[in-house]
Order: structure tokens, then sequence, then C-alpha cells
């Protein structure tokens, strides 16, 4: 009688990872009683949410791509379109404000997915008692901001609420944009082989609107890197054109959850290295200090493109030559698999998983 087999250490990881991944390919169920912070923080529990309740009510093929932008072809044209509500606390911040998030996160989502951004709305729900200089100067920032990005407001509503009932104000905005001839990505479209460019580094919005809420005894500057990516992703488009196969802004759920959504959408796997992601070194030791992992906080003027190996030099150099965008790098790899699985290559030597976060460490940033 032969003994039992026993699998090989490698073999056994391999076991592990294959499982992980028959997991992840689930379709995703919302079964919660109520909602929770987790329902809107970016991770499992959003994917729930959205894929579980919204998606097969309003479905549509552009919402089945689950990309950051709506996608409406109008007598030949190329459209898209993409909604945000931003909720942070505090308005105010160093590096940024509600005002400039509402511009610059409703545009982001344009561009990441290769559309140029036209027009904006913007919806006001206001609190009874906000003072008037609060909104004054919100209202002018986002002027300044939308003007900056060539944008035109087009739009706008107003409502308010009883004293109470809002923390002085949450803003909408949408956006439309024009998808650009070159353009032809997709979440889908992540090929093994395809190099990873992270344009600058992790954390510093969140961790700047954690700081900023005083909650915690830290001397430490950091300022939101709240900025517009569309000149990021033209300069991707101009020197990739079709072989920029998806870019995506690592927003709220940070680096970690984007790159689980796209390994999830194309079907592959992803491998980052830790070594080469680019550091604030403010950033890193406040992540250390609050027990947080930069990998999932949010950025709000960082993207992740996903380029053809032939095209990835060139698309790193044109990033690169961007004013504010010298800290770019090349982070990683798409690999065939296991699919929908992302590791990390740590800077101790060894791999390990880069799972979707359940919620968010930090609610209410954006
Ligand atoms: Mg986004």
């Amino acid at each position: 009688m032969s003994p039992p087999e026993v699998a090989a250490p490698a073999a056994r990881e391999r076991l592990v990872l294959e499982r992980i991944a028959a997991r992840r390919a689930r379709p995703a169920l919302f079964r919660d009683a109520r909602i929770g912070l987790a329902h809107g923080a970016g991770g499992k529990a959003s994917r729930d949410l959205v894929e579980g309740l919204f998606l097969p009510a309003f479905d549509s093929e552009a919402l089945r791509q689950l990309d950051d932008a709506g996608r409406v072809h109008v007598d030949g044209l190329r459209l898209a379109l993409s909604t945000d509500t931003f909720v942070v606390r505090p308005l105010q911040f160093p590096g940024g404000s509600i005002g400039t998030l509402a511009v610059h996160g409703t545009l982001n989502d344009l561009a990441v997915t290769g559309a140029r951004p036209l027009a904006l709305t913007a919806s006001f729900v206001l609190e009874e008692g906000l003072e008037a200089a609060v909104l004054e100067t919100e209202v002018s920032t986002m002027a300044a901001a939308a003007r900056a990005a060539g944008v035109e407001l087009v739009a706008g509503d107003t409502k308010v609420v009883e004293r109470g009932r809002a923390d002085g104000m949450y803003v909408c905005t949408t956006g439309l944009g024009r998808v650009d001839r070159r353009a032809h990505t997709s979440p889908r479209r992540l090929e093994p082989g395809d190099r990873i460019l992270l344009t600058g580094p992790l954390g510093r919005h969140g961790i700047a609107v954690l700081l900023a809420r005083g909650e915690f005894e830290l001397d430490a500057e950091v300022a939101s890197d709240t900025r517009p990516l569309w000149p990021a992703v033209d300069a991707l488009l101009e020197a990739a054109g079709g072989r920029l196969h998806a870019a995506r802004d690592a927003t709220r759920g940070g680096l970690g959850s984007v790159l689980n959504e796209l390994a999830t959408a194309s079907g592959v796997g992803i491998v980052v290295r830790e070594r080469d992601l680019p550091a604030d070194p403010v950033v890193a030791g406040a992540c250390e200090i609050l027990g947080i992992d930069p990998l999932y906080v949010a950025n709000e003027g960082q993207l992740a493109a996903f380029v053809a190996p032939d095209r990835a030099d060139a698309a790193l150099a044109a990033l690169r030559a961007i004013p504010g965008f010298s800290e770019a790098a090349d982070v990683g790899e798409v690999v065939a698999g296991p699919p929908g699985l992302v590791q990390m290559d740590t800077a101790f030597g060894g791999r390990r998983v880069v799972d979707l976060l359940v919620g968010d460490p930090l609610p209410r940033i954006c």
C-alpha cells in the first residue's frame, strides 16, 4: 500500500491560490439587511452592492463594462458619461477641498476611460446654517478647477436640508466627455505581459484628509494629490495608442482595489513589485504609525495604466515628461493567472496576496 500523497509546498501554494481564485469568480450577491459604511468603501461590500443590486436592476451594456464612465454612442459619436458624489469630511484639507475633488474626481473618471472631458454639471446639498463664505470659497474653487481643465459647467441644482442632516455640504458632479480616437481601453483588455505604470506615490490624499480631522496627534505635513489626470492619459495615448489596454484612477480603495477589479474583469493575474512603488516618506511613516496599508489608501491624482510591453517604455517616458509626473514608475506586470489574483513581491523578499478589502480603513475621504 502506498503512503498518502503529500502535496509539495509549491503545489500546495498553487492549490490555495486556485481556491482563492475560484471563490473570487463567484457572482456577487447583495444580502445585507442594512447599509453600512463598507458599502460605500470600494471593496468587497461595494462590489456586492453594485453587482448584486444595481447592475441586475439597471442592466445596460455600458454598466456591464464596470468602467469608470459609461460609453454612449450617438450618431457615430463616442461619448462618455460619469457621475460622482462627494461627502468628504472635513470640507477643506491641505492640498484641496470638496470643490476640487468634485471637479477632478468626475473629470478623472472620464479621462481614465479615454474620454477628453467636455462639460460638467454640479448639484449641491447644503445644510441649513452653512456659512456663506465656505460655499463661496468652494464655488470659486470649482470654477477655477473647471476652467483650468478646459471644461464648462453647464447645469446645476441646489437643495437645502435641515441643520444636522448633512455635514455642511455634499456635492454631486456629472461629466460628459468625448472618447478619444486613439483610445481603445477597457477593464477587460488586460493581457499577460502588459506592464503596469503608476503615475506617482500612493496615499497622499487619504492621509492628508485623515490628518486634517485632527484625531491623531501626528506632526506630519501631507497635502492631497488631487489634480486632473487627462494630461497623463493624453500622453499615454500619444505614446501607446491602442496598446494602452486599460487605465484607472486609484481613488477610494487605493491601488490594491483597482488591481483586484481589473484582474477580475480581465480574468488574469497581476504581480506588483513593492520596491518599485514610488513612495512619499512622510505618508509611508504616517501609514506605519497608524497601521494602515498605503496600497488601500485613496489617491485623487494617480492612475495605473496597463500597457502592452512593446510600448511600455515609450509610455513611461511620455508620462515622466509631463510636469508633476516625474515620479511615474513601472511597478508590475500582468500574468496569465491564477485569474483574478493580485500578488505582491514584497521588499523583504517573498510574495503575498493583495486581497480586496471588505470595507475601507478611512471612510468619508472623497
Ligand atoms: Mg475612478
